[in-house]
């Protein structure tokens, strides 16, 4: 698997004209790894670190619905390296992800929610133990070099803004950990530009979700010597979560059957297809009219396959 040559991923407008606003759309999800995503952009950096590292294997934290546990399952086992998955009982139904994590020969750790630090701790400590060189990544690739990825995402932005002189006056996104959309907010600070950053959660209130954010921004900020950056900084909006993650309704599934018919785009009711409903109820909201809107398309296609049947039934 070849990690270091990658081109920028594609923008493209689409055929969403809501308001009279033109809409793009940064094709993360055909970063050429394992699927695509985020979570392979972020993946991508952390296997560089772990590299200069020396470690010998790896070990992560997610769901069996995990992209990232995927991404970082499949470059693992390309590198004929083990990798070690600890996973929440409670969401353990199988799903394409954990189908393809087994292919990968992952090997997977079942424990309660409660348990899961006690066991990340205790794996860790079992590879040492044992002569391995274990390197750890957070749940969703959180954290400092989760974030790197995204500030480089930024600077595609910007180059595609170069080469075409255009310039999108907002950037929408759904967010989780809000390592993804701290990394924008990253490269936006850096530049000193202006526009909005967007985060559409999709599991995560406030005052927290958009703390967490704030925190990797200035954790990054102040490691490059910048001025942290103030609350008012961060858009995190909580208002499209429904029942919290996962959760989504009959709105959300037109959106995603309009998506695939019209511009042939795979989108999730998880992430991408909830972020996009929400997107649309915010801008019609907010009253924004006449501008450029660039929707980051943070990956999950897998997901796309899951929830395909349900897809199909109008209700
Ligand atoms: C994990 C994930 C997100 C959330 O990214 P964060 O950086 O954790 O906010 C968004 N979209 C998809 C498809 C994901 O898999």
């Amino acid at each position: 698997m070849d990690l270091i040559n990658y081109q920028a991923t594609p923008i493209q407008k689409m055929s969403e004209n809501q308001n009279n606003n033109t809409f793009f759309i940064k094709r993360d999800d055909l970063f050429p790894v394992s699927f695509g995503g985020n979570k392979a952009r972020k993946a991508l950096l952390f296997f560089e670190d772990l590299t200069s590292e020396k470690s010998d294997c790896v070990v992560t934290y997610g769901s069996s619905r995990s992209n990232h546990c995927r991404v970082i399952a499949n470059i693992a086992a390309s590198k004929g390296m083990s990798c070690y998955i600890i996973s929440p009982s409670e969401s353990s139904d199988p799903t394409s992800n954990s189908t393809m994590i087994e292919l990968f020969g992952a090997f997977v750790t079942l424990c309660p929610v409660s348990k899961v630090s006690i066991t990340i701790d205790s794996k860790m400590k079992e590879l040492k133990e044992k002569g391995y060189k274990p390197y750890f990544i957070q749940g969703g690739g959180h954290g400092e070099i989760g974030t790197q990825s995204y500030v480089n995402a930024y600077e595609e932005i910007r180059d595609y803004e170069k080469v075409t002189g255009m310039y999108f006056d907002y950037i929408f996104l759904t967010t989780g950990t809000g390592t993804t959309q701290a990394g924008l907010v990253c490269g936006k600070t850096l530049h000193g530009d202006e526009r909005e950053i967007i985060g559409i959660s999709n599991a995560r209130k406030n005052p927290y979700g958009s703390q967490v954010v704030l925190d990797s921004v200035n954790s990054y900020l102040l490691n490059k010597n910048e001025v942290p950056l103030g609350s008012e900084a961060v858009s995190f909006i909580d208002n499209y979560i429904l029942d919290g993650y996962g959760s989504h309704n009959d709105e959300i599934k037109q959106t995603i059957r309009s998506i695939l018919i019209n511009d042939g785009i795979p989108m999730d009711a998880t992430y991408t297809g909830k972020a996009f409903w929400g997107m649309k109820e915010y801008i019609y909201k907010n009253d924004i009219t006449r501008k450029n809107i660039l929707f980051i398309h943070t990956g999950g296609t897998p997901l796309f396959f899951d929830n395909l049947e349900d897809l199909k039934n109008e209700r």
